[in-house]
């Protein structure tokens, strides 16, 4: 049988939750504990949205974390399961949930490979069209990232770029990592994300 489903992709750092402000550090990266987490403004409109025209939710994410002793394994899980109760209180249940726990440097072995699933490369996208029939040609990768829109592009999916660029010297350099793919659409926020998609 033919692949029918159309899907919406969907990173996580950035899309479903804010990066965190760590403090301590001094630098704004995944959230490490689960008080941490906060939704990104629109998230749960533009998923209940989406599901209303049919689409699957799959959420597609790179968490090298634990490999590279960033976060431990317990938080890891206890931040996937607040976003998964948060979504829930809010009627929303994702359909997929695809994580690359790898990271060519990380520190604990068994997450230290060259895989094919690290976004920009696209084995969770590819895993997730095999096991839920999805029509990639129907399909979008949303992301706030160079690789979120590579790897959707590659997979053949439309990608859509959340980036609320302002500075012209940052456009510059989103559009020389692209190379030459330009995504889908560029939108600041995922407010505007609910319009265009059809
Ligand atoms: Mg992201």
């Amino acid at each position: 049988m033919q692949n029918q489903q159309k899907a919406l992709f969907l990173d996580r750092d950035g899309i479903f939750i804010k990066m965190h402000y760590h403090r301590n550090v001094g630098v704004i990266d995944t959230p490490l504990v689960p008080s941490q987490v906060v939704f990104v403004p629109g998230i749960f409109d533009l998923l209940k949205h989406a599901k209303n025209m049919g689409y699957l939710l799959i959420l597609i994410s790179n968490q090298p974390g634990i490999g590279i002793r960033k976060i431990n394994k317990k938080n890891f899980i206890a931040i996937k399961n607040k976003i998964s109760q948060e979504l829930k209180a809010n009627s929303i249940t994702l359909d997929g949930e695809y994580y690359c726990l790898h990271h060519p440097f990380a520190l604990i072995k068994k997450y230290a490979v060259e895989c094919t699933c690290r976004k920009p490369k696209t084995g969770l996208i590819d895993q997730a069209v095999k096991d839920l029939k999805i029509d990639i040609s129907k399909s979008w990768m949303i992301g706030d990232g160079i690789y979120d829109i590579i790897g959707g592009h590659n997979a053949g999916l439309k990608t859509i770029l959340i980036a609320n660029i302002t500075e012209t010297e940052y456009l510059q350099v989103v559009e020389s990592q692209l190379q030459d793919i330009k995504p889908t659409y560029l939108v600041k926020n995922l407010k505007q994300v609910k319009n265009l998609l059809y």
